[in-house]
């Protein structure tokens, strides 16, 4: 079911100050796509997330989810959150210590009075699919980190709702624990191919998870794309830096030749993927530290061969992790452990323009 959000600001008022919230916000979000939002702490995703559930009143604008007007500042619309057909899944899991998981994923159902045989057999269902069968007199409490995450996982999903909401549900679970979560989250929700709307500061997670990402700041959606898009080919500086470690390069545009832009920066003249920027303006390159791949040595001169000194170089395990001193930039880069090379060494590197991406300023 899609979600559409239209021209939704909100504000808290503390301590004698206004914070805004929510900036005029529109968004459409897709039906039966894990939609992420993305963002840095404060910029407004949990309050954007409550506004759709029905838990914060916006200020202005508009909210549908399918064809049902949930909110409506100037129609005077507000459907109560029971109401508007949700499932949502907290980042405490908010599940019940004192009850067992059967009365946990049944609360939903027996607060509709709906009759107990049926109650029966839709928490039966429902645990065979997050599978946790056999855990239903089991004290909420007596699970692990994961299974508790499943069990409210199950309780948001037992009223078959229309759309299922999660405000970072992984944080509370450590690194190794939480990328299985994340995997078996991702195919629960591809089977059930139903609208997932997703909060998260975790740019792995998201990237991970996601069919959508909207990268937010300052209660503003800055940018909307797959995680492919929003990683290998962001429009916004602070998007590409957001999402992943970039090296980021003040650069001058001097050329748009057939698939190329050409620009000037402390790296030289480099060919970057074409984008459409008028000549002689300002834009930031951006290179990820994966696609410097540096060989000992000077290289010979070409077309977008750049020449550096290791700077520093740190082990991480799976590779080095060098700076590669370019001029008066510091490039991140990663340096595969079988090479042999050291902090002061000379080396080189040829860009690929596919991987040299122009961001604006
Ligand atoms: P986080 O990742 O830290 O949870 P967020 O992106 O979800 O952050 P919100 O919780 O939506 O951000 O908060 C957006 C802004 O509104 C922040 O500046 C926050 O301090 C402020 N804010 C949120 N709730 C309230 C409130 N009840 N009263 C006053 N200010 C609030």
């Amino acid at each position: 079911m899609e979600i559409r959000i239209r021209g939704v600001s909100k504000y808290y008022y503390s301590e004698g100050k206004t914070i805004k919230a929510l900036d005029d916000v529109d968004l459409t979000i897709p039906a039966n796509q894990i939609f992420t939002l993305l963002g840095p702490s404060g910029c407004g995703k949990t309050t954007l997330l409550r506004c759709i559930v029905g838990l914060e009143m916006p200020d202005s604008g508009e909210i549908s989810i399918g064809d049902d007007l949930v909110w409506s500042k100037d129609r005077n619309i507000s459907v109560p959150p029971e109401k508007r057909g949700l499932g949502m899944v907290f980042q405490t899991y908010a599940i019940w210590p004192h009850m067992t998981v059967f009365d946990n994923v049944g609360y939903p159902l027996q607060v509709r009075n709906v009759p107990r045989e049926e109650i029966r057999e839709r928490v039966a269902k429902t645990l065979r699919f997050v599978q946790l069968e056999g855990f239903e007199g089991r004290p909420a409490t007596k699970l692990s980190g994961g299974q508790q995450q499943r069990v409210a996982l199950a309780r948001a999903l037992v009223g078959e709702p229309k759309v299922i909401l999660f405000d970072e549900p992984l944080s509370n679970l450590d690194a190794k624990l939480r990328e299985e979560t994340r995997k078996e989250l991702r195919a629960f929700l591809g089977k059930l191919r139903i609208t997932a709307v997703y909060v998260t500061h975790d740019r792995v997670e998201a990237l991970a998870l996601s069919d959508s990402i909207a990268v937010m700041r300052a209660g503003k959606i800055i940018e909307i794309g797959t995680p492919q898009k929003i990683y290998f080919d962001a429009d916004h500086r602070f998007v590409a830096d957001f999402i992943g470690r970039a090296n980021l390069v003040k650069a001058r545009v001097r050329a748009v030749e057939g698939g190329l832009t050409m620009v000037d920066c402390a790296l030289g003249a480099i060919a970057c993927q074409r984008r459409d920027v008028a000549v002689g303006s300002e834009a930031t390159l951006c290179i990820r530290p994966e696609f410097i791949q540096v060989v000992g040595g000077e290289g010979k001169a070409g077309p977008n061969v750049v020449n550096g000194r290791i700077d520093s170089l740190v082990f991480v395990g799976e590779a080095y992790e060098a700076e590669i001193r370019v001029g008066d930039e510091l490039l991140l880069a990663r340096i595969d452990p079988e090479a042999k090379l050291g902090e002061g060494d000379a080396v080189s590197f040829t860009l690929d323009p596919a991987h040299c991406l122009l961001v604006a300023v």
